[in-house]
């Protein structure tokens, strides 16, 4: 079962990184999709061949006004005749983010329930039934990390894969499709959250397989930004054609280049960075924040 074009996912060469003997491609989960763009595809797949296959009336999923899972399962559900429900936490809105129009131009229907609620993970009433499939909030399972493993890339070819991390379930799949002798390096797009690297090793076949991520590029916290990161981000479109988004693969792209600048990874290293897409979450920033 397949609506991206996974033919369009290659790594390219970046020159801009490649600096200090170290050797930067970019995996370019972006180009797959222009809405079920990045991981998301990849984290759905499994979880929406089992809904199709059990027939179930609809597929229900949790986010908030900006998620990019959110847009994501309402385009495939779309795509593939499912019928989509989203549980979008706090108050309905006087007018609905632009994910959450995007979301709903896909036909998703949109409960909104309070944040008390939502965080208890309360189901609506209406929305309890055998017959709905659901799927954990940012696609957080077992399924989600065993489609990110599907991730392609030449395992032969890189010493380091870098990515963002919001969930973990994309780092989970790539820590569990990697080879021995390549290492994942998490980048979090949440502030001081120290439990993430506990729930990446929640989904990994080997428990005992060591979880590196780095706290140190939040720019304040998930979905905050800075001028310093907006810079980074344009600075970088200029320099490579590059766009990226300011939630997760700004800070990840910024963070990678300033460990690169610091002589952080020995002269030598293969670095594969993931662009996990991601990039109608720009929408939400003012116009001409960004130069792309
Ligand atoms: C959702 C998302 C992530 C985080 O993926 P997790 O599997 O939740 O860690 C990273 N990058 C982008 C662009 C995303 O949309």
């Amino acid at each position: 079962m397949h609506i991206i074009n996974e033919d369009l996912i290659l790594a390219e060469p970046i020159p801009f990184l490649s600096k200090n003997g170290v050797a930067v491609h970019v995996l370019r989960l972006d180009r797959a999709d222009p809405v079920v763009s990045g991981n998301k595809w990849f984290k759905l797949r499994y979880h929406l061949e089992r809904a199709k296959a059990s027939r179930c009336d609809a597929v229900v999923t949790f986010g908030g006004a900006f998620s990019n899972h959110i847009v994501a399962t309402a385009a495939a559900c779309a795509a593939l005749s499912i019928t989509s429900i989203g549980i979008i936490r706090g108050e309905a809105p006087p007018t609905l983010s632009h994910s959450l129009q995007t979301a709903a131009s896909f036909g998703m229907q949109l409960f909104f329930v309070s944040r008390e609620a939502y965080r208890a993970k309360k189901i609506p009433p209406q929305l309890v039934s055998a017959n709905n499939y659901f799927i954990p909030e940012g696609g957080y399972s077992e399924e989600g990390a065993a489609g990110a493993a599907t991730i392609p890339y030449d395992k032969t070819q890189y010493n380091l894969i870098a990515c963002a991390v919001g969930t973990g379930t994309m780092m989970a799949g790539l820590l569990n499709a990697k080879q021995e002798s390549s290492a994942i390096l998490g980048f979090s797009a949440l502030k001081n959250y120290f439990n993430l690297d506990g729930e990446v090793r929640r989904l990994l076949k080997d428990k005992h397989e060591p979880v590196h991520i780095n706290h140190s590029y939040h720019f304040g916290g998930y979905a905050k930004k800075t001028p310093a990161l907006i810079h980074f981000m344009n600075e970088f479109y200029q320099q490579t054609g590059i766009p990226t988004d300011f939630v997760y693969t700004g800070k990840l792209f910024f963070g990678i280049n300033d460990l690169i600048e610091k002589k952080h990874f020995a002269s030598g290293t293969k670095i594969l960075v993931i662009h996990s897409g991601g990039l109608q979450g720009n929408l939400s920033l003012r116009k001409g924040t960004l130069i792309f």
